[in-house]
């Protein structure tokens, strides 16, 4: 079967999630034709922008313009109210390194260990971007809040998951299963925002 939409990830973690949140939004799509960039040989794009939007903007004009077809991105990361917003978009390297999830929670953790809980606000952010073959560009963003723990709960997820706590609940991210964070979900949200804007482009391809 033809591939006819690429998410831009290599994340399998997203890619998950993405196929959960698209598949009720899009029931008219055959799963089989949301592929990840991985199955193309491409390089990893440079994230050189400093917001979330401008970094998923650059993940999904890639694939698109390397494969001719939609691509949908995510950029995401976490911003802590007590350290002006980080992580923010250094989420995924902020131990130094890219992509160490137990490194950067740690390494989160140790930094906000002092900080009293009233002050331990933190929220996830979300851009979704859409890029067709022929460059026309759309972005939706959305947030979770809620705060961080001092210690890490659960398995399920992946990142921060363990060490967030989504307002209005008592168990961390780690502990909701995956239903119920996409649910919630920044990107959730920010794709179900994007999901119309995908559903039209896929009929007129
Ligand atoms: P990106 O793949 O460049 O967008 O980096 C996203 C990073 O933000 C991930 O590596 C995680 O560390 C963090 N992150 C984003 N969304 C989530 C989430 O839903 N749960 C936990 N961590 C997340």
């Amino acid at each position: 079967m033809q591939p006819v939409l690429v998410l831009a990830t290599r994340n399998e973690h997203k890619v998950g999630e993405l196929r959960a949140i698209l598949h009720p939004l899009l029931p008219n799509l055959d799963p089989d034709v949301i592929v990840s960039a991985s199955g193309f040989d491409l390089p990893e794009p440079i994230e050189d922008e400093v917001t979330f939007a401008g970094n998923a903007l650059i993940k999904a004009r890639q694939i698109a313009a390397a494969t001719g077809l939609l691509a949908v991105a995510d950029d995401s990361g976490i911003c802590v109210d007590a350290l002006g917003g980080a992580p923010g978009i250094f989420s995924a390297r902020w131990c130094g390194h890219h992509g160490d999830d137990e490194a950067n929670l740690q390494l989160l953790l140790n930094q906000m260990s002092d900080v009293p809980d009233k002050y331990r606000g933190a929220q996830f952010h979300c851009a979704a971007a859409l890029v067709t073959p022929d460059g026309r560009e759309v972005v939706r963003e959305a947030d979770m809040e809620g705060t961080l723990l001092r210690s890490a709960r659960g398995v399920n997820g992946f990142g921060y998951d363990p060490i967030f706590q989504p307002d209005g609940y008592t168990v961390s991210a780690a502990e909701l299963s995956p239903a119920a964070k996409d649910a919630i979900s920044h990107r959730g949200k920010a794709f179900r925002a994007l999901a119309p804007v995908i559903s039209h482009e896929l009929e007129q391809a």
